[in-house]
């Protein structure tokens, strides 16, 4: 550990903690120690933080009360993870339409932290959380996945993402109080560009820089850019990345470029961090002490490791607007098994992208963005791609060429990207390449794999005999 990190976790920290109010260290201190606890440990600490919630939720959250006496529950049936299921998933409409009832009232409005989700997921999504979610809890789960990438508080590192976005002034002050003390420098997602590569690689060679994070789109854009120029390759000790799923061709850039597997971690607006892989990279294992991730089926039954289901989650610290079972609109498997590195605490397989990643086939099939074998147009001279399903029989592959691509390699691609993609998803299905000179981001700073113009429901009525790949 550096003289810098020591003086950051025993000095800065707790100075920044004492002046916000917070305990971000001791939660961090906390979770440093449980992650070596046996499951049955960590499941006890889950169902007593889920006893205290339940209690909380019935006590002062109108929407909660309300659908456990229409249940017929008391706060005591609910003790335990399992428990949970005697309660519906909390979607984003229910949300919408029962905004004020999910508000404690037990929290004076202005004490709470107003918070967006990106645009990823299509409509936004306003929420509140409190400070100690947030900056407690939510700060030392972000800390501990790093930590799993060997990387050490007050150590340096640059992440790219969307600009947060400060209610207040006085939120903004807090916000830029810490960056000192993590040394850490954010750049805006939506200002990546091939003119502003340059400047961002040279900053990763700074000296001492450690680690680079950001959306996995944005960083295997900087491995190719790399690559492609030749630019020297900056000494990093980890690269993570997060916000969307890693697929295996930027797996295999940054692996490539910056000579280290990139850790790929699950996390989002409304719960931070929610799982991080460790040096194994088999799996991303979840923060179970703050957070209970199910896996389950479109019943809402939880299915067996290495079965995919849909992702909900109940975020065991937000007592200002408790999320219960909340549909992240996300899907993914548990990982079977111990993991050798000794933590106990769960798996997640990868995360499949969102659920309106998929390309639907005129023979019925629903194919995730994963499924598209994106790792063979890797070893075209292409930059990025995007797969755009203009209709139920139509498929354009957007595709930005490198640099070095000439007249002969645009018409070689065009050629022969459409077979490639018809092996997939059928020769009942029109394959177009489409040159362009950048793939837009959504609103969110996201870069999406798959936009499918399909209505889903129209396309489930019309193929009788469905089934998922
Ligand atoms: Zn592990």
């Amino acid at each position: 550990m550096s003289t810098y990190s020591w003086l950051a976790r025993q000095m800065l920290a707790p100075s920044l903690d004492l002046a916000r109010g917070t305990h971000a260290m001791r939660s961090l201190a906390e979770l440093e120690t449980s992650q070596w606890w046996p499951l049955e440990r960590i499941k006890q600490l889950q169902s007593k933080r889920l006893s205290y919630l339940m209690e909380h939720s019935w006590a002062s959250v109108p929407y909660y009360r309300h659908l456990m006496e229409e249940q017929r529950l008391t706060p005591g049936d609910i003790r335990t993870a399992e428990d949970l299921l005697k309660l519906p998933p909390l979607t984003k409409d229910l949300i919408r339409n029962n905004f004020e009832d999910l508000v404690s009232t037990h929290f004076p409005r202005q004490e709470l932290r107003r918070t967006t989700t990106g645009g990823s997921t299509g409509t936004p999504l306003v929420f509140f959380g409190t400070r100690d979610d947030q900056l407690s809890h939510g700060f030392a789960r972000g800390m501990r996945s790093l930590e799993y990438a060997g990387f050490a508080l007050g150590e340096r590192r640059v992440l790219i993402r969307i600009a947060r976005q400060h209610n207040s002034a006085k939120e903004r002050f807090l916000h830029n109080l810490s960056r000192p003390v993590e040394r850490l420098i954010e750049i805006d997602s939506r200002h990546i560009s091939t003119h502003s590569l340059p400047d961002i690689v040279r900053l990763l060679r700074q000296p001492n820089m450690r680690l680079l994070g950001g959306y996995p789109s944005v960083v295997s854009f900087i491995a190719s850019w790399i690559r492609e120029t030749g630019a020297n390759r900056p000494a990093l000790d980890a690269v993570v990345t997060g916000g969307e799923q890693l697929f295996e061709h930027q797996r295999a850039a940054i692996r490539q470029v910056f000579g280290s597997e990139p850790y790929s971690k699950y996390a989002c607006n409304e719960f931070f961090d929610i799982a991080m892989e460790c040096r194994e990279h088999n799996g991303m294992h979840v923060h179970a002490e703050d957070l209970i991730v199910e896996v389950v089926d479109d019943d809402g039954n939880p299915v067996p490791p290495g079965h995919t289901g849909r992702i909900l989650i109940t975020n065991l610290h937000n007592f200002g607007m408790p999320f219960i079972r909340y549909e992240t609109g996300d899907s993914g498997s548990f990982v079977a098994g111990d993991c050798p590195c000794g933590r106990a605490l769960p798996r997640l397989a990868t995360v499949v992208g969102r659920r309106f990643d998929f390309i639907y086939t005129p023979s019925g099939r629903r194919i995730a963005g994963s499924g598209l074998g994106t790792n063979r147009l890797a070893l075209l001279p292409v930059r990025q791609f995007q797969f755009v399903q203009e209709d139920l029989d139509l498929l354009i592959v957007r595709v930005v060429p490198r640099v070095d691509a000439n007249a002969e390699d645009l018409e070689s691609m065009r050629v022969c990207i459409p077979p490639l993609l018809n092996e997939i998803v059928g020769d009942d299905m029109t394959v177009r390449v489409q040159y362009v000179d950048r793939i837009e981001l959504t609103a969110g700073g996201k870069h999406l794999l798959v936009i499918s113009k399909i209505d889903p429901n129209s396309w489930l009525k019309r193929a009788s005999t469905g089934t998922d790949q």
